[in-house]
C-alpha cells in the first residue's frame, strides 16, 4: 500500500484537470508535489487520463527515483524549483497554447493588464530556450521564475509554482488567460503597458487583496 496514495490522487486530478481545461494535450506538460524527504511527479509520457496511483514517481532531491515509471523528462527544473523555493509546494509545467504562442515568439507578458501582478511581479518572463529535460533549461526556469510565481519557456510552453496543486494550477489558467488577451490585443496594436509606479500600487494591494489577511 502506498502511503502517499492521497498525494498521488491529487496529482492525478491537477493533469486530468489540465487536460480538460486544455491546458495540455497528450502527454505535454507535468505536475510536481512537494512531500517532507523529496516530491512527487508525473511519469514521462503517459496521457493523464492513463494515470494511476502507482504510475507517480517519488523522487529524492538528489535525483534519485522510486517506482516502477521513469520521471518525467522535466524532472530537474521540478526539483530545482522546489529546491530553490522553499514556499513552493507544487510546480505546473504545462504546453497551453496562447502561452506557448507568445513562447515561439520570445515573448514574456508585460504589464498590459494588472493581473499580470498575479505571478508576483510587473511582468512575466520568458525563460531562453534550452533543449527540454536538460540543466540548462532548468538554469533558465529558475532565472525567469526570480521573485515570480510564473514564467514561460520559449518555443516550448510555461511553468507555475504554487504552495499547493491548487494554487499552481489556478495560476497556470490565469496566465493562459492573460496570454490569450495579450496575444488577442497584439493583433490590432500595441498594447498599452501600466506604468512601474502604477504596478507597484497594484502589487501592494496584491498583499491583501482577496481572503489574505488585512483590508483595504
Ligand atoms: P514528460 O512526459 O517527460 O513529462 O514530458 C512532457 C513535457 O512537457 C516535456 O517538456
Ligand atoms: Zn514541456
Amino acid at each position: 500500500m502506498l502511503t502517499t496514495v492521497r498525494e498521488r490522487h491529487a496529482i492525478i486530478d491537477a493533469a486530468l484537470r489540465l487536460s480538460e481545461l486544455g491546458l495540455n494535450k497528450g502527454s505535454a506538460g507535468n505536475v510536481s508535489l512537494r512531500l517532507a524527504d523529496g516530491f512527487l511527479i508525473t511519469p514521462s509520457g503517459l496521457p493523464a487520463a492513463e494515470l494511476r496511483a502507482a504510475d507517480i514517481v517519488f523522487m529524492l532531491f538528489d535525483g534519485t527515483a522510486e517506482g516502477a515509471r521513469k520521471p518525467s523528462s522535466e524532472w530537474r527544473f521540478h526539483r530545482d524549483v522546489l529546491a530553490a523555493r522553499p514556499e513552493v509546494g507544487a510546480v505546473v509545467h504545462t504546453h497551453a497554447p496562447f502561452c506557448t504562442t507568445l513562447a515561439v515568439l520570445g515573448r514574456g507578458i508585460p504589464a498590459f493588464h494588472y493581473m499580470v501582478a498575479v505571478a508576483g511581479g510587473d511582468s512575466i518572463r520568458c525563460a531562453p530556450y534550452a533543449t527540454f529535460g536538460t540543466q540548462e533549461l532548468s538554469d533558465h526556469a529558475v532565472a525567469a521564475l526570480a521573485d515570480r510565481r510564473a514564467c514561460l519557456l520559449a518555443n516550448h510552453g510555461m511553468i507555475s509554482v504554487g504552495r499547493d496543486l491548487a494554487a499552481a494550477l489556478a495560476l497556470a489558467v490565469e496566465v493562459e488567460s492573460l496570454a490569450e488577451q495579450y496575444w488577442r490585443a497584439l493583433q490590432v496594436g500595441a498594447p498599452n503597458v501600466l506604468p512601474d509606479d502604477e504596478m507597484e500600487r497594484v502589487l501592494e494591494k496584491f498583499r491583501t487583496y482577496g481572503q489574505a489577511a488585512g483590508r483595504d
